[in-house]
């Protein structure tokens, strides 16, 4: 996942803390019950994404069916709550009949450009597919997926062997499960993994390369222990992810070749990457493995993330110190801002962090395990990855931009706005996941998506607006028609 998942070159705005008021906002818009004291902030929209949510729900029986979403058919038309200003929203109409005698004409409203903006219509009762059948139908594939990673760790066991064997270098490299497989929300193709090679190092000095607060240069301080290292710096005695993904690479070319119970090939490089692929043949699919060379250190975490992280609430101080003293890990990611692509620059990474509040995700520590109760949080992520999953097979080019991790970095923030285990009740999985589908939107109509651990770092910067204002076009319809993409195959 953080291969292909986090993406590159975003530069902070100062909207970013903006992008957390919003949040704020939404949450007391959807959930006016909780009263905790929460700072002001965010616009009108953020009340509208959760009236139309509301209006859309799949209790809300109107018989209306809205025209596919059109340009300028988002949320920000309905009438707002008074979210603003620091004002309690109405409260959401949970009922049927709530959601059904919102009249129409209160939906119908001029967008600022003039442009009058078709109603949106509340989903039909009848057929779309229920969002728990979705979920089951995802988890049919397991059987695949453990078959498939069956092959995938035999093959990286051996790369793994020879990496390390090599003199120096990468003798000390060692495997991270990281990403979705390991998370245990994969959902559709088990044919894709992300494994990511730590190489623990010493003492790195991190140097910002730009302003996401995201991409670093790295320097080794003075007398490293890590002398077999200095090969792989550059000419201003920058640390080379180019230089040292070479050298892996290469590692991996010769190894892959001694493979003898699977057909293993090395993709070719792609610019910018920090990955290195591997194709399996595993007939009749092919498997891809993103090989992701991460570098661990046990220093603090930089400046840029000190006021990301906000689990306070969620998860508790305690945890978020915990993780706060995990080691930092930093990905050879390619920055696409820098002029000349020297491919020096790496990037923070939090995956293990992530893997670990999906895998400990309640605010009770019983949330989810054997004896305790169940909540929904995991399912609704794999739903809104499965939705842009499928969207991003309809429309690939269009939505090119975004990527699950977007859809990640919006559960997270989620989990924060929602932070109780009662806010995500197992039998409330519709709601939930409109709520946070309703959130995600938002994020869409703003060009706001603060990174989760970078706050000042937005994942949805203005230059991609136009996915952005696809994307949040195509899930207005899809949720006004309740979800015809999950029936679609692809
Ligand atoms: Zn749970």
């Amino acid at each position: 996942m953080d291969g292909r998942g986090e993406r590159g070159g975003r530069r902070g705005r100062p909207a970013a803390s903006r992008g957390r008021g919003a949040v704020k906002a939404a949450a007391r818009s959807s959930s006016p019950g909780r009263g905790r004291g929460r700072g002001a902030g965010g616009g009108p929209g953020d009340a509208a994404a959760a009236a139309t949510l509301r209006g859309a729900r799949r209790d809300g029986s109107a018989a209306r069916r809205g025209p596919p979403a059109r340009r300028g058919s988002v949320v920000r038309n309905l009438p707002a709550g008074p979210a603003a200003g620091g004002g309690e929203a109405p409260a959401a109409p949970r009922s049927r009949a709530a959601a059904a005698g919102a009249p129409a004409a209160r939906r119908r409203a001029a967008v600022p450009d003039g442009t009058v903006v078709p109603p949106v219509a509340a989903a039909s009762s009848s057929g779309g597919p229920r969002l728990r059948e979705v979920l089951s139908r995802l988890s049919l594939g397991r059987q695949d997926v453990s078959e498939a990673s069956g092959l995938v760790n035999q093959v990286v066991s051996q790369l793994i062997q020879a990496i390390r064997s090599q003199e120096g270098s990468f003798g000390s490299i060692e495997r991270l499960g990281a990403g979705s497989y390991y998370e245990h929300v994969k959902i559709s193709e088990p044919n894709e993994f992300d494994i990511m090679l730590v190489m623990p190092v010493s003492r790195l000095q991190l140097d910002e390369c730009d302003d996401t607060g995201a991409y670093y240069y790295l320097t080794f301080k003075r007398t490293p222990k890590e002398k077999h290292l200095f090969k792989f710096l550059d000419e201003d005695g920058k640390l080379s992810a180019f230089k040292m993904l070479q050298a892996l690479r290469n590692i991996i070319k010769r190894e892959v070749k001694n493979i003898k119970n699977a057909e293993v090939t090395v993709k070719r490089r792609k610019a910018g990457s920090p990955a290195i692929t591997l194709q399996i043949k595993n007939p009749p699919a092919e498997i891809s493995v993103d090989i992701i060379l991460t570098l661990e250190v046990q220093q603090s975490w930089p400046p840029s993330t000190q006021d990301g992280l906000k689990i306070e609430q969620w998860l508790g101080r305690k945890v978020r110190g915990e993780f706060r003293n995990k080691s930092l890990h930093l990905v050879a990611k390619q920055n696409k801002k820098e002029k000349v692509l020297r491919g020096n620059t790496w990037r923070l990474s939090f995956s293990h962090i992530e893997k670990a509040m999906l895998n400990n995700h309640g605010s009770s520590k019983t949330c989810c395990e054997s004896d305790g109760p169940k909540c929904c949080r995991k399912g609704c992520l794999k739903l809104l990855k499965y939705l842009l999953e499928q969207l991003k097979m309809k429309y690939t080019k269009q939505l090119e931009k975004i990527c699950s991790y977007h859809v990640k970095t919006a559960f997270f923030h989620s989990c924060v706005m929602w932070p109780n285990d009662t806010d995500w009740h197992l039998g409330d999985l519709d709601h939930c996941f409109q709520k946070y589908l309703g959130y995600f939107l938002d994020c869409l109509q703003k060009s706001e998506l603060p990174h989760f651990f970078i706050p000042r770092y937005n994942l949805l910067s203005l230059e991609d607006k136009a996915s952005s204002d696809f994307l949040s076009r195509q899930i207005n319809y899809q949720l006004n028609n309740r979800f015809p993409i999950f029936q679609e195959r692809y």
